[in-house]
């Protein structure tokens, strides 16, 4: 096997993930409750076209909106809307959700019906189908797939790359779909290329996933122009920037998109979902979650619906070790720590992870000037500085030192031997400036 590609900075954290990469996909009981938020992507909040009382379908569409930079969301089960009220979002914050009380019968929408062979379907039809299948980036940044299929014309897209590196600790859902389903991420593939009319597609996974690329490989034999990429093992290779750097050397410019420089990037989770939406007429309404840590009895990989609370999914992994001090959606870098377990699983959900030590959180003590955070840094920028700015209050100048361009991985903090808390900082320093611009503009 070849070495392995990679980008500039980043860190080597302990993966955990022998916890749970051996475990087989399980299906989680649908739960007798699902609390679906109306925002569960980048764009507009979802209007709810279904009222307290209706009765709905498994796959029913039921929120939507107007505008290109949304995704519908749609029941996950059949049953009856008990609810349409304000809900914790497990991102922070609270939101418009759908409550539906499971009936239990699983009752399929009509509109469930496969979308015909990819051969006979056109680059528009293929981008209809992710569109109404609410299908949004499944590796964590939920932008609507569509949109990503719908360059402007003067952005000549060449390259489509497939996000297989799950590189951050613990989580391993991407990893079992590798390993289990190549062949529906292949085909996934293969409607991302058709809807953007290019050829070649680079799925990149990293080495200590090698079962995951033994199974893609075999998977994308016969299929011309899709080529597996080992990466090397480091953190945030995951992330969108990193990730094309590793595979093509190129870099997407500060405040550019990946489409500037010809390329799309899409998770394996997402092309699944694609080749779902196609065969089956399924929409988006599920998805894998890992659940993990010492925390947990069962530690494992769960195929749970939308809509689950995580009190529920990690009831279904057999509940607690003992008593925990942290429980983090999302992985232990770049997740949010939950205070209120009755938050719901959404399309974002990669992994519930429960420590009975506290993660974060530990206490700061002043800076050493020791330059570590600025060697890991794979956005180039100067953490140290840019946080005292921020803590300061001073963020025009944040935003001179490249504030807007930190990709939150928290690589900063996590080596920063006084615990100071850059990454905490910082992203705070990035909400405040995006708010003042938006009550410019608005
Ligand atoms: S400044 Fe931002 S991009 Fe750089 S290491 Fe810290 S969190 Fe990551
Ligand atoms: S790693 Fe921590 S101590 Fe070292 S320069 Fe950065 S902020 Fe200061």
């Amino acid at each position: 096997m070849s070495k392995g590609r990679t980008f500039r900075g980043g860190i080597h954290p302990i993966g955990h993930k022998e916890l749970s990469a051996t475990k087989a996909i399980k299906v989680m009981t649908p739960p007798a409750e699902v609390i679906i938020p109306l925002k569960q992507h980048v764009g507009a909040c979802c209007k709810p076209l279904v009222k307290k009382g209706d009765i709905v379908n498994k796959g029913q569409k039921i929120g939507d909106a107007d505008a290109f930079v949304s995704a519908p969301i749609h029941a996950p089960v059949s049953g009856v809307v008990k609810a349409i009220e304000s809900c914790w979002h497990p991102a922070g914050g609270k939101v418009q959700a759908i409550v539906i009380e499971n009936d239990n019968e699983e009752r399929l929408d009509p509109s469930i019906t496969p979308k015909g062979e990819l051969d006979q379907l056109d680059a528009d039809a293929i981008k209809t189908i992710v569109r109404e299948a609410g299908i949004v980036g499944l590796g964590g940044a939920t932008f609507p797939t569509h949109v990503k299929l719908a360059p402007p014309p003067d952005k000549r897209i060449q390259t489509l790359i497939i996000n297989g590196c799950e590189c951050e600790p613990y989580l391993t859902c991407d990893h079992r779909l590798m390993v289990e389903h190549p062949d529906r991420i292949i085909d996934g593939t293969r409607a991302l290329l058709k809807a953007l009319g290019i050829s070649k597609a680079i799925i990149g996974i990293e080495l200590n996933k090698p079962d995951a690329i033994e199974a893609m490989q075999r998977a994308a034999v016969g299929h011309a122009g899709i080529e597996i990429v080992p990466l090397k093992l480091k953190y945030p290779q995951g992330a969108e920037r990193q990730l094309i750097t590793a595979i093509t050397g190129k870099e997407v410019p500060a405040g550019g998109l990946p489409m500037d420089i010809g390329i799309v990037v899409n998770n394996v989770g997402t092309a699944a979902a694609i080749q779902t939406a196609i065969q089956t007429g399924m929409p988006l309404i599920e998805r894998i979650v890992t659940v993990s840590g010492e925390g947990v009895k069962e530690p494992q990989n769960l195929l749970v619906r939308v809509g689950s609370r995580c009190s529920d999914v990690l009831e279904a992994a057999g509940g607690f070790t003992g008593t925990p001090k942290q429980v983090i959606i999302g992985g232990p870098l770049t997740g949010t720590t939950q205070f209120d377990l009755s938050v719901p699983v959404t399309k974002c959900t990669s992994g519930i992870l429960v420590f009975n030590q506290l993660k974060t959180a530990r206490e700061p003590d002043p800076c050493i000037r020791c330059g570590r955070c600025v060697d890991v840094c794979p956005a180039f920028l100067v953490p140290t500085t840019i946080a005292r700015y921020v803590d300061g209050g001073k963020l025009n100048e944040a935003v001179r030192w490249g504030l807007l361009n930190c990709i939150e991985c928290g690589s900063c903090s996590y080596v920063c031997p006084a615990n100071r808390f850059l990454v905490q900082s910082i992203k705070l320093g990035k909400q405040e400036v995006q708010a003042e611009r938006h009550k410019k503009t608005s």
